[in-house]
């Protein structure tokens, strides 16, 4: 059986997507909102002209973030933000007026707008009067707690992209606030919200506070962001947290998994057995699911999963061995396989085992969506 790929390069065409979307077949989803293309001239990989357009309307939140109305966006993107209507509208074209530019833009900022509103992140607030005709109501708008967030995590982005370029205190400290608010959202509103429907809750509480207090929380940001650049289809905000919550949490870069491996060990030490028993027993259904899913499996592996079906701190997986051309079941503690996703892994991100019949060092296929 040959090495498969990490699952990363297994994520449908975007230009598929588009297709689709164009036939409203798909979508819209959050996704879009960070849709990416390689550069023919750069072959850097960059924002789409529509998921800059969706992520200024979604930045308007900090110009205004109360309620606003359609017409006062539609100026503040063509006459300030938005960086492609700004370069269209150079050279011969910069004496049209901005009324004229509005009205040829309209149709496809109303579009996305309808979108963010079909995905929750802005919801209609009310109807005020028209600042033109006086006796003509138009509808106001403001941001969602999901719209909220994301803004928050957009500019979480921006920052950091340029405090790489550049060292910069105020900046610096900016994010540092952003951070503080991100924080703030989910753990005193989003997570207050899970916690009726998911007993395990506490638990990411304080891996959170950890990851926080530790000073990490960038790197969960940037994990959020890779999440939402790798066209999941995601309709949802709190999938981004239940995806660390309920799945196995395993960033693409390895010195961040090692950190968050860490942490997740640490705070998992900390808590009560009850809670630490549903959280492995959660991890094991998950991971063996996982790995049925993605692997070919053998008669013996479902036999040796049945047997240890109730004995939720192990994991049983399955490696096969090229030389002897045979399958060996593992049985691996979730802590041990924890700590071997993390620290045991070859460059296509396959796990070591021994095989049971030549002793050798081999490889069990890579199975995890990583970010
Ligand atoms: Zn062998």
């Amino acid at each position: 059986m040959p090495k498969q790929k990490s699952y990363i390069s297994s994520i449908k065409g975007k230009n598929y997507n588009k297709f689709l979307k164009s036939l409203k077949l798909r979508g819209p989803y959050i996704d879009d909102i960070f849709s990416s293309q390689i550069d023919s001239l750069t072959g850097k990989v960059l924002f789409t002209k529509d998921a800059l357009l969706y992520q200024d309307i979604i930045l308007y939140y900090f110009k205004n973030p109360k309620d606003f109305k359609l017409t006062e966006l539609q100026n503040w993107l063509i006459k300030e933000k938005n960086f492609e209507f700004k370069i269209e509208y150079q050279g011969f074209k910069s004496r049209t007026s901005y009324s004229a530019r509005r009205h040829a833009k309209e149709p496809r900022i109303n579009s996305l707008f309808n979108d963010l509103l079909n995905l929750k992140l802005i919801k209609q607030t009310g109807k005020a009067f028209s600042e033109k005709l006086k006796n003509f109501e138009v509808e106001t708008y403001s941001y969602t707690l999901d719209g909220k967030l994301l803004a928050l995590i957009i500019k979480n982005y921006y920052l950091i992209q340029e405090l790489k370029d550049k060292k910069n205190d105020t900046k610096q400290q900016e994010l540092s606030k952003n951070n503080e608010q991100i924080y703030d959202i989910i753990i005193n509103q989003i997570f207050p919200i899970i916690r009726n429907s998911i007993s395990y809750v506490n638990f990411y509480l304080k891996f959170f506070e950890l990851i926080y207090k530790k000073g990490y929380f960038d790197k969960i940001i940037s994990y959020f962001i890779n999440i939402l650049c790798s066209n999941r289809e995601i309709i949802y905000l709190m999938y981004l947290l239940k995806s660390i919550m309920v799945y196995d949490f395993v960033p693409y870069n390895k010195l961040d998994r090692r950190i968050f491996h860490d942490i997740w060990k640490e705070t998992i030490n900390s808590i009560s057995v009850e809670e630490k028993n549903i959280i492995l027993f959660r991890l094991k259904q998950y991971i063996e699911f996982k790995f049925m899913d993605k692997n070919i499996i053998t008669s013996n592996y479902e036999k040796k999963q049945f047997e240890l079906r109730s004995d939720y701190e192990k994991i049983v997986l399955e490696g096969y061995c090229n030389e002897c051309d045979q399958y060996t079941i593992l049985i691996w503690s979730t802590f041990d396989y924890k700590k071997n996703i993390t620290y045991n892994v070859d460059e296509y991100d396959n796990i070591k085992f021994q095989c049971n019949k030549c002793k050798q060092i081999r490889v069990i296929p890579c199975f995890m969506p990583r970010y």
